[in-house]
């Protein structure tokens, strides 16, 4: 259901406000030092971001997708990694919704919609990214219990989470389980084994997991006994709604890269004159501002569509594409408009590219972006046009 728009308007105008004033100022503080943002993780709890996408009946605010992706958009123009840490969670939370018992619906919704759980998503391995089909890590049935044994590898929020959407190959396929665990380095047979240093997307933890001869009860599998072997399908669906809020966050990055270009373009001057004054820089920003609107055109589209409940691989995946080369284009641009400062970690543009290339390869690179959307419109046209 449609949100509100008056209310819409308001929480995306709190949170922008709430980024204006609080997160800003200190967010490349936090980012160098690779620091945990707790405080602003508190903050989004009070707004009740966590549940952002869960219904109202488990507690959430049960925003529509553009909502949401608006919120995505203003959390990132401060800080990318914010919106890092409702993202995981939120496909985890999409697919019990979806996907789930009444149960588990019940059991651990209103917990993830207060974020008094926060939830990670484990799909990828350390040989199995965009080929999903490769993954080994094992779920050994074993009476009324599965045995978990594998390697995850790029667990973001997994130190954090108590909860892990985890990807795990049964006899009938590829099964998504609900993984609880205590926050934390060890819980069981599950432990953090890597925490994984990075370019960018600082502050919060991507790290391997290993899971050796942990022990979940069948109650685990998620969809229950029907739920066996169709994780891929599962998770297919809920990553739709992942490379929104990447594309969301592209958004929020590239404005920001704008917004510093076009501060910086009225402030320095060369030859006499403020340097948008010359041709070259306004062409720059002129090509900025209009990737920067069709991306949030993109947005908009794919979020709609994925709100009416039609399958929106194609528009996802597009809006996806595109929205994160052109954050990385903007991020490259703005740094170069800043000239030799845009080098320094004087001004925060630096973040911006080092932030931006994430979005190009996190929830599915590009190329398989284009896989994707080439697959999806060749289907289309077979429907359309029965020979
Ligand atoms: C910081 C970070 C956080 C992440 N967080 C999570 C997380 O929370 N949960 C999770 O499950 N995963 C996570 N990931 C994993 C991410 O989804 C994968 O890195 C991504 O899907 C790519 O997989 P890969 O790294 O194994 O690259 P590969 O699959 O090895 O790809 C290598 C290159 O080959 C290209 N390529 C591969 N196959 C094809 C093909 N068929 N045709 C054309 N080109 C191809 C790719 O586009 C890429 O350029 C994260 C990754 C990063 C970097």
């Amino acid at each position: 259901m449609a949100t509100d728009p008056e209310l819409a308007d308001e929480l995306v105008a709190t949170v922008r406000e709430w980024v204006r004033k609080d997160v800003i100022p200190v967010a490349s503080e936090y980012e160098h030092a690779d620091r945990y943002p707790e405080p602003m993780v508190e903050q989004m709890k009070a707004f009740g971001l966590f549940g952002s996408r869960i219904p109202e009946e488990y507690g959430g605010l049960e925003l529509d997708v553009l909502t949401y992706a608006r919120l995505m958009e203003e959390l990132s123009y401060g800080w990318m990694s914010l919106a890092g840490v409702l993202n995981t969670h939120t496909i985890a939370a999409n697919l019990i919704e979806r996907f789930g018992t009444d149960e588990q619906r019940k059991t651990h919704l209103p917990r993830m919609a207060t974020g008094e759980v926060r939830a990670a998503f484990s799909l990828s391995e350390p040989d199995a990214g965009s080929d999903t089909q490769a993954i080994r890590c094992k779920a050994a049935p074993d009476g009324d219990e599965y045995i978990l044994d594998g390697t995850k590898m790029w667990v973001t929020n997994g130190e954090r989470a108590g909860l892990v959407a985890l990807a795990a190959k049964t006899p009938e396929g590829i099964t998504c389980f609900i993984v609880e665990k205590d926050p934390g380095p060890s819980f069981g047979g599950i432990s953090v084994s890597k925490t994984i240093p990075k370019l960018g997307y600082k502050g919060i933890e991507t790290v391997e997991m290993t899971y050796a001869g942990h022990r979940v009860p069948r109650s685990t599998v998620l969809g229950g006994e029907a739920g066996l072997g169709k994780g891929r399908h599962f998770i297919l669906g809920s990553l739709e709604l992942g490379r929104i809020n990447i594309a969301a966050r592209a958004v929020g990055v590239a404005r920001a890269a704008f917004d510093a270009a076009m501060k910086y373009s009225h402030e320095r001057e060369t030859f006499g004159v403020p340097i948008n004054k010359h041709q070259a820089i306004q062409f720059k920003l002129a090509d900025m501002a209009t990737k920067l609107e069709a991306s949030k055109l993109l947005v908009r589209s794919a979020a709609e569509k994925f709100e009416r409940g039609e399958r929106a691989d194609v528009e996802a995946g597009m809006a996806k594409l595109f929205c994160s080369e052109t954050a990385f284009e903007l991020a490259t641009e703005s740094m170069r408009i800043h000239g030799g400062y845009g080098y320094t970690q004087e001004f925060p543009v630096e973040r911006y590219y080092r932030d931006a290339p994430l979005m190009i390869i996190g929830e599915g690179t590009n190329e398989i972006q284009r896989i994707v959307i080439a697959r999806g419109l060749l289907a289309r046209w077979a429907a359309e046009h029965p020979s």
